[in-house]
């Protein structure tokens, strides 16, 4: 079982932020800003690139859910970043799906 999967069967802590049927949210282990959780689906999806049509309900919800966490923690009005690292080009390190929601700082454009 991968590490996020282990992370949503609770067998490796977590601070988590929200939880539904679906989705899971929790606290990064290395933030890289002051507000950065990551946003999962309890179902196992290895990148962007391996999801299906039929995921394409659970990939909106993921969406949805980082907004809500994003307001949770007061990141709302002031701004939010929300992002999907997909492959060795983008630096993907874990192979389960996660949206990270960073907030607290300004976030510089183009990213690196
Ligand atoms: P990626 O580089 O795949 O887009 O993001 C993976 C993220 O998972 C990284 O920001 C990393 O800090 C985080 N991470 C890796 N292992 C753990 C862990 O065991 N617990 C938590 N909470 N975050 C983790
Ligand atoms: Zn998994």
């Amino acid at each position: 079982m991968c590490l996020f999967c282990k992370i949503a069967n609770k067998e490796i802590p977590a601070k988590i932020a929200a939880e539904d049927d679906d989705t899971i949210a929790f606290h990064d282990i290395n933030p890289v800003a002051p507000t950065h959780v990551l946003v999962i689906p309890k179902k196992h999806i290895t990148s962007l690139n391996d999801a299906t049509e039929a995921d394409q309900a659970l990939l909106g919800k993921l969406i949805a859910v980082a907004q809500r966490v994003a307001a949770q923690e007061g990141r709302a009005l002031e701004g939010f970043r929300t992002v999907i690292n997909t492959g060795p080009n983008a630096g993907q390190s874990v192979f389960h799906i996660h949206v990270h929601v960073l907030g607290g700082r300004p976030m510089a454009w183009p990213p690196g």
